[in-house]
């Protein structure tokens, strides 16, 4: 039988091959590889590891922590900084952020693994159903978090323990936002999404409403008029078009709504993939994308990415990684037309690029590339309906140090607002400090002044 169909086409491999490609990318350590992961950090004064971690985890403490055998203690640790450590510890990209910066991470040595071990203590802590908060006296003020994506949970957690009763409005079917629908199947197995979910709402006073979009069912103003103060965690719920000639053609797809289906399927057998594909861009979501459609059983997968390699953002390990499962990226090739054949994608023309004076232009050497199946992963963008006043630079929400925006009651974190990098660990940190900013507003009795004139 022939292994690998011409076109686009479910089941291509076996089921066990299915389950080992889509299996825990790090598994857990075990006790005895944690301990001897832990002994090698020098618990540094002034910890570098630490400056570098969005959400300031003390790690030197939680390592020391785990050396000292008392993983829930670590745990707690984590958790009083990051409510959502048990999915940065499997999604933060630690090698451009704690890491990186790591006193050990030299040409000789290499870093302590402090992501597998902020791994090993939460899930203890997390399969043994601990929690470390509780809540506050009730405050009698209800605040309305809109989206249950990184940066409202968080958000809506931290609020919970100051005492205030709190409604999540979420669009979707399912909380979690990418950690759910986003995150590559490999780094969160076992459903890990949705009881992270459990383990953050546990703590009590938040009620998560599905299926209610700002926007279609409320406006900015109701929210305003209705609660004492209103978190926007609503990510990037659109996506860029390439305005190329065939970018309607079947075959043709975002790269987003690719791994949103497949990390929904029960049976990654019936998710359908091309035989040649090809993926368009340079962030972890064109990596993310042609990783999975190799493992999908694939035969050729090759991003194209109109900049050099050091330009990707995608951290070169992720680049690593996905040279390692045979995907090819290629530098400097723009989109410019997708070629079609009964209606068919049938390959895609590119153009090579170059910097001129500092400027990224095309060449006009053109080369094709045989493709049946095409992922756009060109950005996302942010959808503003209902949004009324609220202040935009760039297509994102406006806010201060603080996430407060221009409208006198209301505040944003995560991907939606314009700055910080767009990383789980970023939007946990945006979303626990509106909280913060918000309890401290509602704690003094005070109405707070627009962050934008
Ligand atoms: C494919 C992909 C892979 C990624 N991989 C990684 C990774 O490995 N590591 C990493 O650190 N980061 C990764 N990221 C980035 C990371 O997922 C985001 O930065 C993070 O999820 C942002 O959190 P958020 O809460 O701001 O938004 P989201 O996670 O997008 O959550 C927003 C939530 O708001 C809801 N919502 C939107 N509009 C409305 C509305 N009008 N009304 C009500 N609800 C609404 C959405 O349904 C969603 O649940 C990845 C992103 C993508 C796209
Ligand atoms: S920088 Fe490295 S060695 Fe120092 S505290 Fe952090 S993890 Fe430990």
């Amino acid at each position: 039988m022939e292994r690998l169909g011409s076109g686009i086409e479910a089941g291509r491999l076996s089921t066990n091959e299915y389950a080992s490609n889509f299996s825990d990318l790090h598994p857990r350590l075990d006790r005895h590889e944690a301990l001897v992961a832990s002994d090698r950090c020098y618990f540094c004064y002034d910890a570098p590891c630490m400056t570098a971690c969005p959400t300031a985890i003390d790690i030197p403490m939680f390592i020391r922590q785990i050396s000292t055998g008392n993983p829930l203690g670590s745990a707690q640790t984590i958790f009083a900084q990051n409510i959502l450590g048990g999915m940065c510890a499997r999604v933060c990209p630690t090698e451009t952020l704690c890491e990186d910066v790591c006193v050990r991470n030299t040409a000789e040595d290499r870093p302590v693994e402090i992501g597998r071990l902020q791994r090993y203590a939460t899930d203890i802590a997390m399969e043994a159903g601990r929690q470390f908060f509780e809540r506050k006296a009730s405050s009698g003020k209800k605040i309305v978090v809109v989206g249950a994506g990184p940066a409202g949970l968080a958000a809506a957690h931290r609020l919970a323990v100051n005492g205030h009763e709190v409604t999540v409005l979420e669009a979707r079917e399912k909380s979690g936002g990418l950690n759910e629908y986003g995150i590559a199947t490999y780094k969160a197995v076992d459903d890990f999404a949705q009881r992270e979910v459990d383990y953050v709402t546990a703590i009590g006073g938040i009620t998560i409403e599905h299926g209610k979009a700002l926007g279609r069912d409320y406006s900015l103003s109701d929210l305003s008029a209705d609660y004492d103060a209103v978190f926007l965690g609503m990510g990037l719920s659109g996506v860029n078009g390439l305005g190329i000639e065939g970018e309607d053609l079947s075959g043709v797809e975002d790269a987003v709504d690719f791994i949103a289906t497949l990390r929904q399927s029960e049976d990654k057998a019936t998710i359908p993939v091309g035989r040649r594909v090809v993926v368009l861009g340079g962030g972890m979501t064109a990596i993310d994308a042609a990783i999975q459609a190799k493992l999908l059983g694939a035969e050729e997968v090759t991003i194209c990415y109109r900049r050099g390699k050091q330009n990707m953002n995608a951290s070169e390990y992720e680049q690593d990684l996905a040279a390692s499962k045979g995907v090819i990226i290629r530098h400097w090739l723009a989109p410019k037309s997708i070629i079609g054949k009964d209606g068919k994608v049938a390959g895609i023309e590119v153009e090579y690029t170059a910097i001129v004076d500092g400027r990224l232009t095309t060449t006009g050497e053109t080369g094709i590339i045989a493709a049946d199946q095409i992922f756009k992963a060109i950005g996302q963008t942010f959808s503003a309906t209902g949004l009324g006043a609220l202040q935009f630079d760039k297509g994102k929400i406006v806010v201060d140090s603080q996430g407060h925006t221009s409208i006198e009651n209301v505040w944003a974190g995560g991907d939606c607002i314009g700055t910080g990098e767009d990383l789980t660990v970023s939007a946990v940190a945006q979303g626990r400090d509106a909280a913060e900013s918000i309890n401290s507003m509602l704690a003094a009795g005070s109405k707070p002044a627009s962050a934008v004139a």
